[in-house]
């Protein structure tokens, strides 16, 4: 069987060639390893391979796997953030990929005083106007950003997006071009730096970096499918819904 390291390698090598046709340092692209639905040790798997950077998109599961994993690794919440929360996910995350709207950054500003931290978050952009995702439409964006960028816990540092599911990954491009696009207006009306940029799966990171992607978020291509796959520790303690 094909171990993490040997997919870590295909995959970096992917973006250094992708890096390499749009010009771009690959220096400039960090690299996710959604860990979603997998083990403690497949983590440890992965931290003998030198990968230390992880993306969870539950908080329930992260909260009873991280303790299970050296403090070696670092943590990026990727998921829909549930405002009860939020009090849990911040000392466990680094970064915040998707703040999906104006009522959650209010509500994450308000625990980040309560708890005296600054959490750095990336605001999730609905690309395509999918009525089933979460994420501000660019407009919506736009006219909340004053008023996010009032937030002063917050520290925003950039977009995400999750574009359509796609059958070729070709597709996916227009939404990564919007994406940046989007930021590139944003950046020069408010007069901000938008550095970061979340977007590109196992499907499509390539062409997310040759877009500008300066965040990958790559589950599959690195850990094999989640198809059946749940985690869970072995006590019940955090059983619950989210
Ligand atoms: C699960 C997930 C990923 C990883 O998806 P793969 O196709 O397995 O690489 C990336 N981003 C988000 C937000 C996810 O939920």
């Amino acid at each position: 069987m094909e171990s993490f390291a040997d997919r870590l390698s295909v995959v970096q090598g992917q973006i250094i060639d992708a890096a390499a046709r749009a010009g771009r340092d690959p220096g400039e692209i960090t690299l996710i390893a959604v860990s979603k639905t997998h083990s403690p040790e497949a983590v440890r798997d992965a931290m003998d391979a030198g990968h230390f950077l992880f993306g969870e998109s539950r908080v329930q599961e992260a909260r009873a796997k991280i303790p299970e994993v050296s403090s070696r690794a670092h943590w990026h919440f990727i998921g829909h953030l549930q405002k009860n929360k939020i009090r849990h996910a911040l000392p466990l995350f680094e970064l915040l990929h998707s703040v999906d709207s104006a009522e959650l950054a209010a509500d994450i500003d308000r625990v980040a005083g309560e708890a005296g931290v600054h959490p750095r978050v990336l605001l999730e952009v609905n690309v395509a106007g999918e009525g089933s995702k979460f994420g501000f439409s660019p407009a919506k964006l736009r006219a909340d950003l004053e008023q996010l960028l009032a937030l002063d816990r917050l520290q925003i540092e950039g977009l995400m997006a999750i574009p359509p599911v796609a059958a070729e990954a070709e597709h996916s491009r227009k939404y990564f071009v919007a994406l940046r696009e989007l930021r590139d207006r944003l950046q020069e009306e408010f007069r901000l730096p938008l550095p970061q940029l979340s977007m590109g799966m196992s499907g499509d990171f390539p062409i997310a970096i040759e877009e500008g992607a300066t965040l990958v978020r790559v589950g599959t291509a690195l850990f094999g499918t989640r198809r059946g796959k749940t985690w869970k520790p072995a006590s019940g303690e955090f059983g619950g819904d989210d």
